[in-house]
């Protein structure tokens, strides 16, 4: 199954090049008052949910999938847990080029660990990756994303994939420079996810997924998830003996080699197998400044 979330808000089964609403259904999850839960409410209730979604979708004309505006799949994750170095051929890379390790010491991802990026810095595939300090280098990093679908704590690798509610493709955009990760990665649109859900169900096996990326029409990165240095059990494991992992939460599973600069007006396609493919813009964000003063003429 394929859900999106699209346009204001709405969700939708994805069948191919179109989009059915299913968004009515939505009205069983339960409404909570402040102070909020820290996990996403409809990955949640997706297992209740499945059947009612499936129901309702043959009711619904289909849009096509290019007139819909992608949101974000996962509206309200408590958490983006990023793997750093975790494929063999970017580790290289990274150590091999001051550009891209700025004199911090590069780790392997058992000894460097996890880090996290801010939730606030997620958008979806049809929002657009506004760049702060042009002056310097910011990269493209395509990686495989898994959305944990149940709370769990401690996990077995064993049992760890019973956890995972599915999984979609994942930006980790990243200011090149000496700062912690967290700041550098965590900047408003600097986690894209999409360009929907593709429940794990649908997938046979995550550990052999081809991934690539292109911009503006380039490759720029090209492997496969069979090359992760820690694969995705583990990574659930190694997370939840940190983290209670919630549904919702996100794990961005680290990129391959090939990372590079993206400017203001490239477009960036992703592609990973059996997830789907996301095109996104890149711009400048307008200052701080230009924001104010568009509000106050507003
Ligand atoms: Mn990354």
């Amino acid at each position: 199954m394929k859900i999106c979330r699209y346009d204001d808000g709405k969700f939708g089964l994805v069948d191919r090049h179109s989009v059915r609403d299913v968004t009515a259904i939505t009205a069983i999850l339960p409404q909570f008052r402040y102070p909020f839960p820290r996990h996403d409410l409809f990955v949640a209730a997706l297992p209740e949910l499945r059947a009612p979604l499936e129901e309702a979708a043959p009711a619904s004309s289909p849009i096509p999938l290019s007139q819909v505006s992608l949101l974000s799949p996962i509206a309200n994750p408590g958490k983006i847990i990023a793997a750093p170095v975790n494929y063999r051929r970017h580790l290289e890379e990274v150590r091999g080029d001051p550009a891209l390790h700025h004199q911090n010491a590069i780790h392997e991802i058992r000894r460097a660990g996890l880090f996290l990026k801010a939730p606030s810095s997620v958008i979806g595939a049809s929002e657009r990756i506004a760049i702060r300090h042009l002056e310097r280098r910011t990269d493209h990093e395509i990686e495989l994303a898994v959305v944990i679908g149940e709370a769990c704590d401690n996990v077995d690798r064993a049992d760890a994939l019973s956890y995972v509610a599915g999984y979609c493709i994942g930006l980790d955009i990243t200011v090149r420079g000496p700062e912690e990760r967290s700041l550098r990665k965590s900047i408003d649109t600097y986690t894209v996810l999409g360009p929907w859900l593709t429940t794990a169900d649908s997938i046979a096996d995550p550990a052999n997924l081809g991934l690539s990326l292109e911009v503006n029409g380039e490759i720029r990165q090209h492997a496969n998830t069979r090359d992760l240095i820690m694969g995705i059990s583990e990574l659930i494991e190694f997370a939840s003996q940190f983290y209670v992992l919630q549904p919702g939460d996100v794990i961005l599973t680290g990129t391959p080699d090939g990372v590079g600069p993206i400017r203001p007006g490239d477009v960036s396609r992703a592609t990973i197998q059996d997830l789907g493919e996301m095109t996104v813009e890149v711009v400048a964000r307008e200052s701080r400044a230009a924001s104010l003063f568009e509000r106050v003429r507003s």
